[in-house]
């Protein structure tokens, strides 16, 4: 921080309030700077050119870091992720993920341009949102079973339906906990990662076989472009669920009879899914990587909004950075960047 002045941050609610103090002496000075360096808050202060200039003592412990590596300009793992919100001019808030424990960077812009992130410690997903989740499909299989029990048990075909419905709410139970159980996991710090070399078109490969009967029962086609021999580095096992569920994505948000291409990206290492789907509103956009968000709840049958949020998550553990490029009615393209290695 300047010489001679200093931020305060006052985080409220969803907000964070920024105060900048010019102390009149060095004393007030030096007391007001051991107050922000002791401040229970962690604060990082970029300037116009996103570098790291400054640091407060908790920042230093909630982010994991050390002193040496902060000065010079190295936050490791979440580099990505806090570059992400410091460069991204429309991005005041973000989830950091990759630590022992959850953390929100919220962006304050000074007048002076400089940037100051305000660390915070979230609670893991919250238990209201996550009940409220786990209620539709209780919600439903509880009426279904009752109206079984009420007499539709003596309709043989009705008893059937009735019966399919169960089955199938239940089958998005269990995948909702599933999500759950990964996502909470990955944010707890919990899951870590074995990078390797892979070949991406093989990978590519088994998540089409996979996938083909859900594709063929809409008539999508889904080519595989991805050069021979390409390679990414990643985790294998973390990166078949991000093909998987962005493969998925593009057979569920698309017509019957649409197409889908994997290729490699625009960049060494990156790749994209590209669909000729029903497309994402500009509005929307960068949302859809929230938990629980949907565009259309009312079309999103069956789904948790949960899939993409993981996606982001693993990728931004792996130092990468997903994008996305839409347009309502013709189609979209998610690309993920990974570091080469
Ligand atoms: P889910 O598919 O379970 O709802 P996701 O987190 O995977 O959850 O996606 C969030 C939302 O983003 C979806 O509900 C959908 O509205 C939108 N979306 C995701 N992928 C696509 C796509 N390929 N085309 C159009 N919309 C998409």
């Amino acid at each position: 921080m300047g010489i001679n002045d200093l931020y305060i941050c006052v985080p409220f609610k969803r907000f964070v309030r920024l105060f900048k103090i010019m102390p009149e002496t060095r004393e007030t000075y030096e007391l007001l700077k051991n107050y922000v360096e002791h401040f229970p808050i962690g604060l990082l202060l970029f300037n116009d050119k996103k570098e790291l200039i400054s640091w407060n003592k908790q920042a230093l412990n909630l982010l994991e870091s050390k002193e040496e590596d902060f000065k010079k300009n190295n936050l490791g793992l979440i580099s990505s992720q806090i570059n992400e919100i410091v460069s991204t001019e429309k991005m005041l808030e973000r989830d950091l993920i990759g630590l022992t424990k959850p953390y929100k960077l919220k962006k304050v812009i000074a007048d002076d341009k400089n940037t100051i992130l305000v660390v915070l410690e979230t609670h893991q997903e919250s238990i209201g949102e996550m009940s409220h989740e786990l209620r539709r499909p209780l919600t439903n299989i509880k009426t279904l079973a009752e109206s079984l029990l009420l007499g539709a048990k003596n309709d043989p075909d009705m008893c059937q339906k009735f019966l399919e419905q169960i089955n199938n709410e239940i089958d998005r139970l269990t995948r909702l906990v599933n999500e759950l159980l990964s996502l909470s996991k990955i944010r707890s710090g919990k899951l870590t990662q074995e990078k390797k070399k892979i070949n991406l078109k093989t990978k590519v490969e088994d998540a089409i076989k996979l996938l083909q009967s859900i594709a063929d029962k809409v008539k999508t086609k889904i080519f595989n472009e991805v050069p021979e021999g390409y390679e990414i580095f990643a985790d294998p096992e973390q990166i078949d669920h991000v093909i998987q569920n962005l493969l998925e994505n593009a057979i569920k948000y698309s017509p019957e009879g649409s197409t889908i291409t994997v290729k490699s990206g625009p960049t060494k290492g990156s790749f994209q899914v590209d669909d000729t789907g029903v497309g994402i509103p500009e509005s929307e956009l960068s949302k859809i990587f929230e938990r629980f968000y949907r565009v259309d709840r009312t079309k999103a049958k069956g789904s948790s909004g949960l899939g993409l949020s993981i996606v982001k998550n693993v990728i931004d553990l792996h130092g990468g950075k997903i994008e996305v490029k839409s347009k309502v009615g013709s189609g979209s393209s998610f690309i993920i960047y990974l570091p080469i290695d």
